[in-house]
């Protein structure tokens, strides 16, 4: 499958806003938003003025990239999301939240999401005792996540749980730290989500 391949920093830069990419590094000054909050390239810090469909566009990239979610993929959800009832950038969000690579991210059993969805690709996650090892698979209330024996038993799990130890579990995932399993309570709603986004844009974008 087609991936990103350049170096993700310049996501951030492109997008004006950090997107955790990088896992510990994003969290430390060597962060290259940080250091250098500007769009990249040779004419990044005297940038033009956006016209709205260019807001609306990169309110829509900034939210995939977040996500790490492909142009198609990303537009399926919003075609699943305007299908659900309430608001559809509510929706949106919350089916992004509720890949299994995020819940992982989120439960701080990975540095970024890409290396969540590495970890799921191998297999070392189950959802209600069954492992799954596809990143998009839909996480829905009750389930539970729980890690696979061999990477529970590893020091790379130590190490990653030690490196976002101080990044905060979700209200709406219940984790046991003793035993790395988590209840999923309640899919999340939009105040639980702690992305910097306007999702009304990329409503506005798609509905043109
Ligand atoms: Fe973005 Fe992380 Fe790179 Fe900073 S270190 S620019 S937050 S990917």
């Amino acid at each position: 499958m087609a991936r990103y391949t350049d170096a993700v920093c310049r996501m951030c830069r492109r997008e004006g806003a950090k997107l955790f990419l990088k896992g510990e590094r994003c969290y430390s000054d060597k962060c290259s938003f940080t250091r250098r909050a500007y769009a990249p390239g040779q004419h990044g810090q005297n940038r033009k003025k956006i016209s709205e469909y260019g807001i609306q566009m990169r309110e829509k990239q900034k939210t995939r990239r977040y996500y790490g979610v492909l142009e198609s993929q990303f537009e399926g959800y919003f075609n699943e999301a305007e299908r659900q009832p309430g608001m559809t950038g509510e929706n949106l969000l919350r089916i992004c939240e509720s890949r299994l690579d995020n819940i992982v991210y989120r439960l701080g059993l990975a540095t970024s999401r890409a290396e969540a969805r590495q970890l799921v690709v191998h297999g070392h996650f189950n959802v209600n005792g069954k492992r799954v090892d596809i990143p998009s698979y839909q996480v829905k209330a009750g389930d539970v996540v729980s890690v696979g024996e061999k990477l529970r038993a590893s020091d790379k799990l130590k190490a990653i749980v030690e490196t976002c130890g101080a990044r905060p579990v979700p209200m709406w995932l219940d984790m046991n730290k003793e035993t790395y399993e988590a209840k999923v309570v309640r899919l999340p709603n939009r105040e639980d989500i702690d992305l910097d986004v306007q999702e009304l844009l990329i409503v506005e974008y798609y509905s043109k």
